[in-house]
């Protein structure tokens, strides 16, 4: 008998004793190509002997100041170098240690600039039927996956849901990407002037929809007119890219490639790759400046962020990343890796969609093609998948899906931005 909490306390998990590479090694000497990066993490895989040295060497400088304090070279570096690389617009950056507490300090980051714009009347959040944003209070009712937020809800602060971008089952048939854009963007319009707009403070949205849908890209031209009515009624626009971030879809940022900028981005798994827990907030100018000529202070803080050891494990994945070209493998890896899932799964009569951008990658399986019907078995269907994977050698990333029209039951791919062609 464990005394450790397990996710799911029946399952009986191989104990993982090594990384390297693609692969990790159980305790009986398995190997597992690790197909998924866990839940898209880790991005240059496992024991990348750069990044190991780069934390034995701050370990040796110093492994925690608290930022109440100090502030300390590595976190400011890093910080320097989100920015360098960020959206326009986006050039401060706020140090946490994963992607709930991201989210749950854009939500605050986002309320208090209009309470030190003088806007204190604005409280309602919108986001997406689609979407995990999180598993901590606000971050839960944030998302819209009911099987995550169920029985939580009286907890909940309430949150507005729109439908997502979702084509594959959204998209009527002979609707242009256009007109289905300019529908699925009309939602968030209807929503602001139904709740009013001086009352809402932000839009949330993953720019990919990762777990709850299995790698969903919008069509072209969505984000950007939600950003165009973000900006008609004031409403700060939070993109969440904790899971497509930081590389995964091929560009550093996934919403570079739907030419938009948010005045929020949340990252994290990427980030640092798994070699330390940690994640980030970037922040536009004009929120910061409201914040600087306002109180000067953010109300909020973690006895963890901005941690030293966090922050040199961010630097130094995102150096190796640029140093060794690996976005131009993401891309091209990307491309592989579709090609070869369309050859071999595209006629599958279980498989209804295969999508998604980079090395990030969904197929969604359905019961029936013709009628996109699901398999209903939800959490079953996922845990079998899972097994059979790892039976086999291989970490995939299933999810059931909720049934309501926004989620199917898919699997995630999300391999390591190291892999060949041979993997
Ligand atoms: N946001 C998105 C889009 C995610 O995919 C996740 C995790 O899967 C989170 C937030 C929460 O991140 P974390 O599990 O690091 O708290």
């Amino acid at each position: 008998m464990t005394h450790l909490l397990h996710r799911s306390i029946h399952a009986s998990l191989p104990v993982a004793v090594r990384g390297e590479g693609i692969h990790l090694f159980d305790a009986t000497g398995k190997a597992y190509i690790d197909a998924s990066g866990g839940a898209a993490v880790s991005c240059l895989g496992h024991a990348h002997p750069d990044v190991l040295a780069a934390l034995h060497a701050q370990l040796d400088r110093i492994a925690y100041a608290h930022t109440g304090f100090f502030t300390t070279e590595v976190a400011e570096e890093l910080a320097d170098r989100l920015v360098d690389d960020a959206p326009e617009g986006l050039d401060h950056v706020y140090l946490v240690s994963g992607g709930s507490e991201a989210v749950e300090a854009a939500l605050k980051m986002a309320r208090q600039y209009f309470v030190e714009k003088g806007e204190p009347q604005r409280r309602h959040i919108i986001a997406r039927r689609q979407s995990y944003h999180g598993n901590t209070l606000g971050a839960l009712a944030t998302g819209g996956n009911e099987w995550r937020r169920a029985q939580f809800k009286p907890l909940l602060i309430e949150t507005h849901h729109i439908d997502p971008c979702y084509a594959y089952r959204l998209q009527m048939p002979d609707e242009s990407d256009e007109a289905y854009a300019a529908r699925a963007a009309g939602e968030l319009e209807a929503k602001i002037l139904k709740l009013g707009a001086d009352q809402v403070i932000a839009f949330v949205a993953e720019t990919v929809v990762g777990a709850t849908a299995g790698a969903v890209p919008p069509v072209a031209d969505y984000l950007k007119r939600i950003r165009a009515i973000c900006d008609k009624y004031g409403v700060l626009l939070i993109l969440d890219e904790v899971m497509c971030g930081m590389g995964r879809t091929g560009t550093l940022h996934a919403c570079e490639q739907d030419g938009v900028s948010p005045d929020i981005v949340t990252i994290a798994k990427g980030l640092g790759g798994g070699y330390q827990p940690v994640g980030a907030v970037l922040l536009s100018k004009r929120i910061f400046d409201a914040f600087a000529l306002g109180s000067g202070f953010f109300q909020h803080g973690h006895t963890y962020m901005g941690h030293p050891m966090a922050a040199a494990a961010g630097l130094a994945v995102q150096t190796i990343l640029k140093r060794d070209g690996l976005l131009g493998n993401v891309r091209a890896m990307g491309n592989h890796l579709e090609t070869c899932l369309v050859e071999r799964l595209g006629n599958h009569r279980h498989v209804g969609d295969i999508r998604g951008r980079g090395l990030f990658r969904g197929v969604e399986l359905v019961k029936d093609r013709a009628t996109k019907k699901p398999f209903d078995a939800g959490l079953k269907l996922n845990a079998r998948i899972k097994k059979e994977a790892m039976t086999r050698g291989l970490m995939v990333y299933p999810m059931g899906g909720t049934i309501d029209g926004q989620n199917g039951d898919h699997v995630l791919l999300a391999p390591p931005f190291i892999v060949g062609k041979s993997d």
